[in-house]
């Protein structure tokens, strides 16, 4: 037996490299000018003019477009100049756009705004900017800036359109609303984090209901909310699924983005704790099941004591955590606390790995019953306490969590019971996962084609007939050459056993 480990805190890792920094620029009540009138240049002298600049327009021959500009804009925000820029025109410039079409008057332009210390932007001429202009959602005072820096504008747009579509218009209101009290709020609540109480209530009013405009009855609630003290600490029991984080459910989601710790196994996948927020700690309690893993106990008192000093704790457990997830002892140990406990489900390893397979786990003339069963018990031996004649019944669908240390005395006792040995199974390792891959076999040859394989990573086997009308159409499809697996383009490796 390995020695027990400590639960320890994890560090997310450093930042990634930026391809650009996002900084946005306050431009109320500061001049910009903009020389030439090249395509895109009116829509940028009206965005500077509704970010608050006083624009200057410098185009000896504007375009249509151009002509109309000032007449779209905040009466007199934008002012255009029939004539050549000069340098004086630049006096006093916050930022400066180069739209003309010759590279060389661009270059000529942006020298000399720089030298008159503007920010420069020159239209479609990267290597001249000093900052460039991304896709927009405007929620302001909520704004959302999106930059592929280049690369992928169409690509941009596409995730600009699902942004938009993520945050609704009310936010709007509530952002303004927030920006109108801020005053009020600090000077109650001196207290840095008596200050972020009250500012998380109002960010949960806010996504709980987005359509409904905040009034003066909102600020008198949720300040008599956070003078009532601190929300109680509680624990979340989520899941985290079997490893696609896009499997996760909305309020798994919402749970991570509001938990204060984050308390982990080795089994949730690593992109799903990226949906954390950056203040929240995180801690892998882990327990692989081979090697070294904490203490149950050691795991409940944890959860506990940080509930208890008020913390808001998400126990991320892998698949669902009602599921071979010991959260029958979590759950207790918390009630026994007199500590506040919930569950959110997850997607469980077997109906990822079906999904993934397109493999129906139920089928009206091969399985009407399914089952869930361990290949584990307390010991990591067979658990002998299984319901063997279950077992035995090849009308069923088995999925067996936990199998390889015992799956060919399982699938052997199995047999003995009345399993036809030739009962298609399948192995799925890493289910939902970059690097899923399948085993295929019967009762019979399952086990031994699982240790001859190699593969490594949490693993399910099913066995019935059901799977096996699954593993046939799995076939049939890799043989009209259509991917398989839980993505396109990417293959599983779908081997026979
Ligand atoms: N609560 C989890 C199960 C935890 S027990 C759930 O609902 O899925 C741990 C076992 O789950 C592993 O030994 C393995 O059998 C299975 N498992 C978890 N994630 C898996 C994955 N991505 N692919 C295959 N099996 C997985």
């Amino acid at each position: 037996m390995s020695s027990p480990r400590t639960p320890r805190e994890t560090r997310s890792p450093g930042l990634e490299p930026l391809a650009v920094l996002p900084v946005f620029v306050t431009l109320q009540g500061k001049r910009a000018v903009l020389a030439g009138a090249g395509g895109g240049a009116a829509w940028k002298a009206k965005l500077l003019a509704a970010a608050g600049a006083q624009v200057d327009v410098y185009a000896p021959d504007p375009t249509e477009e151009m002509r109309a500009a000032p007449a779209e804009a905040v009466a007199g925000r934008i002012v255009l100049h029939a004539r050549d820029w000069s340098p004086a025109d630049l006096a006093g410039a916050a930022l400066a756009i180069a739209a003309q079409e010759d590279e060389g008057a661009c270059a000529c332009f942006v020298a000399a705004a720089r030298q008159a210390g503007a920010i420069v932007n020159a239209v479609d001429r990267p290597h001249l900017c000093d900052v460039s202009f991304g896709a927009i959602v405007n929620r302001s005072p909520l704004v959302v800036g999106i930059s592929t820096e280049g690369a992928a504008p169409v690509f941009g747009q596409t995730v600009r359109a699902r942004i938009e579509a993520m945050l609704p218009s009310g936010f709007k209101a509530w952002v303004a609303a927030a920006r109108d009290w801020r005053a009020a709020v600090s000077a109650r609540y001196h207290a840095f984090a008596e200050r972020r109480a009250f500012w998380e209530r109002f960010a949960d009013r806010a996504f709980a209901e987005p359509d409904r405009a905040p009034t003066r009855a909102d600020l008198d609630e949720l300040t008599r909310e956070a003078d009532a003290g601190p929300r109680g600490g509680a624990v979340v029991l989520v899941g985290a699924g079997p490893g696609d984080a896009e499997l996760l459910t909305l309020k798994a989601l919402r749970a991570l983005r509001s938990a204060d710790v984050i308390l982990y196994d080795d089994l949730v996948a690593p992109e799903i704790l990226d949906y954390a927020r950056r203040e929240a700690r995180t801690m892998l309690v882990g327990k692989t099941g081979h090697g070294p893993s904490c203490r149950q106990d050691d795991i409940n008192a944890l959860m506990v004591s940080l509930a208890r000093s008020g913390k808001r704790v998400v126990r991320l457990k892998s698949g669902d955590p009602l599921v071979f997830g010991r959260a029958g002892e979590e759950i207790d140990a918390c009630r026994a606390a007199g500590v506040p406990v919930s569950v959110v489900p997850g997607v469980t390893a077997a109906q990822g790995a079906a999904a993934s397979l397109c493999l129906s786990l139920t089928h009206r003339d091969a399985a009407r019953r399914l089952q869930y069963v361990t290949g584990h018990d307390r010991r990591g031996a067979l658990p002998d306490d299984l319901n063997w004649a279950a077992l035995g019944d090849s009308s069923v669908t088995t999925v067996i969590y936990m199998p390889k240390r015992t799956l060919g005395a399982l699938l052997a006792r199995a047999i003995a019971e009345g399993l036809r040995p030739d009962t298609p199974a399948l192995a799925v390792f890493n289910a939902t996962r970059p690097d899923q891959a399948v085993l295929r076999g019967s009762a019979t040859s399952l086990a031994e084609a699982i240790a001859a394989s190699g593969i490594a990573g949490p693993a399910i086997v099913m066995v019935g007939d059901a799977v096996g009308r699954g593993a046939e159409a799995l076939i049939a499809e890799a043989v009209a050459g259509f991917p398989v697996g839980p993505e396109a383009g990417r293959e599983p490796r779908s081997l026979s056993g």
